[in-house]
């Protein structure tokens, strides 16, 4: 379980310093990004026995066939949200939870869904404890959050098939999706932005790798 030792020891914080700056020196230049990535200790979202790998600019497995994303990545998608203080962030792709405690460092509220019992449990546990104070709900991420609906930002952290719809009209006018979507076997970075007259801007951010946005029934 990830979070049963939530040391962080001077090692810890230096290999953290130099991964940052392996990523700033890739391109990330959002100051508030960085210096998240430096705070939040990503070897907490490992497996005991894998802590070495948890600084290198890799994804990693997390188990139930899933990966934390790289991160040059969770930086990247982080940067194109444009997080402010207090935005309202939706995430869909819970995972190890790294994403979101970075979210949630930049001063977001972060609300995410993962459709994996067994990620979703582990998450929810280890989120209070390592003081990420990020919603966690077990759900289809296609669907997004009705209830809670509607956010500054959404993000998805897994390969999508197409834009859903439902995500798009849960974003506040002046809103960012960020989501990678399918195209042959990788993913382009996409960007969707909600008008104040409710019209959309599309943009593109280059290639991407994620494991794929599964629908509600393939496997659980
Ligand atoms: N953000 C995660 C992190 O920081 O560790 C990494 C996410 S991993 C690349 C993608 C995640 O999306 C997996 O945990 C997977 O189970 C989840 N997922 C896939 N399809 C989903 C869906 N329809 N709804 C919610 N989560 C989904």
């Amino acid at each position: 379980m990830t979070g049963t030792n939530l040391s962080d020891t001077f090692r810890h914080k230096g290999l953290r310093k130099k991964l940052t700056e392996t990523v700033r020196q890739k391109g990330i230049a959002d100051e508030n990004v960085l210096k998240a990535m430096e705070a939040v200790p990503r070897h907490w979202f490992f497996d005991s026995g894998f802590l070495e790998f948890a600084y290198e600019d890799k994804a990693f497995p997390i188990g139930a066939g899933q990966t934390i994303s790289q991160p040059y990545t969770v930086a990247f998608q982080s940067q194109l949200l444009q997080v402010k203080k207090g935005d309202k962030i939706l995430e869909v792709g819970t995972g190890s939870g790294y994403q979101a405690s970075i979210l949630y460092q930049m001063g977001a509220k972060v609300f995410s869904i993962e459709r994996q019992r067994a990620l979703y449990t582990k998450a929810k546990e280890m989120l209070p404890k390592a003081g990420y104070l990020v919603k966690t709900f077990f759900g289809d991420g296609y669907k997004g959050l009705p209830a809670f609906a509607p956010f500054d930002k959404i993000i998805v952290t897994a390969g999508a098939p197409f834009i859903p719809e439902p995500l798009m009209e849960q974003l506040k006018p002046g809103g960012i999706l960020v989501i990678p979507v399918d195209k042959d076997d990788y993913q382009i970075m996409t960007t969707v932005e909600k008008q104040a007259d409710g019209s959309f801007i599309t943009r593109q951010h280059g290639h991407f790798r994620f494991v794929p946005l599964l629908g509600d029934k393939a496997h659980d």
